[in-house]
């Protein structure tokens, strides 16, 4: 595998994205980059399955090498010749791919069978690694990366360059990189092109140097909850909301929409046409609302980081609650966002850290934030409710604003990293919880045939 790539000391590495905007033409050649990927990929794959076969019948060189990535790249370019030949006109059509996106398809092969490797005498954790499998138009993944030759953010904010497309225009402005760049606070390293539903991006790979920065208010603490009906609150330890981040309102519109699709889908024969149609429909519209949350969180953070010294969230949004299988459509739907949006904001804070010098408390993940009372500290299984009066002292809490207030105390409440005891709550080795069978606090789904949409 690549050797990891050290960030020297001041700077830090950031990737920056840009939708494209190519015309017919360029689009085609950007699809040409795909394929071309996908074919040395799948070159490599068999090589190194040809490798394996030979060994195993005896008939294997005794000084084959295993599978690395410059010797394979020097094999291609020789069977480059052979093997991107078009089958109809004879054509051989290898010039018209970039050879570092045939570079990049030999990597992923490369990196893909040393993980197999690995995997297979137990040298990396996690689930096992298979044999690298062919990879099909459609079913993979359309990209290709660049780590040479031409990667540019024009001067005009407008377009970027990148090999064989030329010039190729963003649909918004690259300011925001291309400032640093002239400023010589940014060097590019890499460039990866992807398709993502519709649409094409260009993820520039950028080593940007940073100064040490400060937060506005160092001494200040503060918890935020990440909601499902809002997307964020943020309150102090002293119990005053400071932030209601409020669900950028074009989610509601796009989410009635998604339901009217997943509706209209659901009435046409799966396979056909029109069910391909409504299929790519919905596939737009989910990609289009994780992009305004995307968006709304990432402005979220940077003001969070700028602004306070220390910043506290939730370890995982189902602490304290429970996690549902099996929720009635609408709700699931949303239940998934918040987990998806506590996860995006928990990753952000992360590495904004070390931008601008704040401090992330991740709260414990038994702390039942939601439950206990900030007035009296009474806890209480509240289940889904929104608002809720405590028992013990009869306040009436918000609940979002009173778990932000319980998140901004936690790092002086001395709570201790311990499940309850006798918990349902199953540790599995990667320290998160499953879904687990409801218990009682959410009410009865009254149609229970009809299960999560
Ligand atoms: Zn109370």
């Amino acid at each position: 595998m690549a050797p990891r790539f050290a960030v020297p000391e001041g700077w830090s590495l950031q990737a920056f994205s840009f939708a494209l905007d190519p015309s017919p033409e360029l689009l085609q050649v950007l699809a040409r980059q795909f394929g071309g990927r996908r074919k040395a990929f799948n070159w490599a794959v068999r090589q190194a399955k040809d490798g394996i076969e030979a060994y195993h019948v005896g008939l294997a060189e005794p000084d084959a090498a295993p599978p690395s990535f410059y010797g394979l790249r020097q094999r291609w370019n020789q069977a480059k010749d052979g093997e991107c030949v078009d089958h109809e006109t004879g054509e051989v059509w290898w010039p018209e791919i970039s050879k570092e996106a045939f570079a990049d398809g030999i990597r992923g092969a490369v990196d893909a069978y040393w993980r197999w490797q690995k995997s297979r005498k137990g040298a990396i954790e996690g689930r096992r690694v298979g044999f690298p499998r062919f990879k099909r138009k459609g079913r993979d993944d359309d990209r290709f990366t660049i780590t040479t030759g031409t990667m540019r953010v024009n001067p005009d904010r407008r377009s970027v360059s990148l090999p064989k497309a030329g010039t190729v225009r963003t649909c918004e402005n690259t300011r925001r990189l291309e400032r640093l760049i002239t400023l010589g606070r940014a060097r590019i390293l890499a460039v990866t092109v992807r398709r993502r539903g519709t649409r094409i991006f260009a993820i520039f790979r950028v080593l940007v140097s940073r100064r040490p920065a400060a937060p506005a208010q160092p001494e200040s603490v503060v918890g935020v909850d990440v909601g499902v009906r809002r997307l964020a609150t943020v309150a102090a330890a002293d119990g005053t909301v400071l932030q209601v981040a409020n669900n950028p309102r074009a989610l509601d519109h796009e989410l009635g929409e998604l339901r009217r699709a997943c509706r209209a889908r659901s009435r046409r024969k799966p396979g056909s046409i029109r069910y391909k149609e409504a299929n790519r429909q919905i596939t737009r519209l989910h990609r289009r609302i994780a992009d305004v949350r995307t968006d709304a969180i990432s402005k979220l953070t940077t003001a969070l980081a700028k602004t306070h010294g220390t910043v506290v969230v939730e370890t995982l949004n189902a602490a304290g609650m429970l996690r549902q299988k099996g929720l009635p459509g609408a709700r699931s739907r949303r239940r998934r966002l918040a987990d998806a949006g506590l996860a995006q904001v928990r990753a952000r804070l992360r590495y904004k850290q070390a931008w601008y010098g704040y401090r992330l408390v991740e709260a414990d993940r038994f702390y039942p934030s939601s439950q206990i009372c900030s007035k009296c500290d009474m806890q209480t299984a509240i289940g889904w409710a929104e608002e809720w009066d405590c028992p013990g002292c009869a306040a009436h809490h918000h609940r979002d604003e009173n778990a932000a207030v319980n998140l901004a105390r936690y790092p002086d409440s001395g709570w201790q990293a311990v499940g309850p005891v006798g918990s349902r709550v199953k540790r599995r080795a990667g320290g998160k919880t499953g879904p687990r069978p409801a218990r009682g606090v959410e009410a009865p789904n009254p149609n229970p045939e009809r299960g999560a949409a």
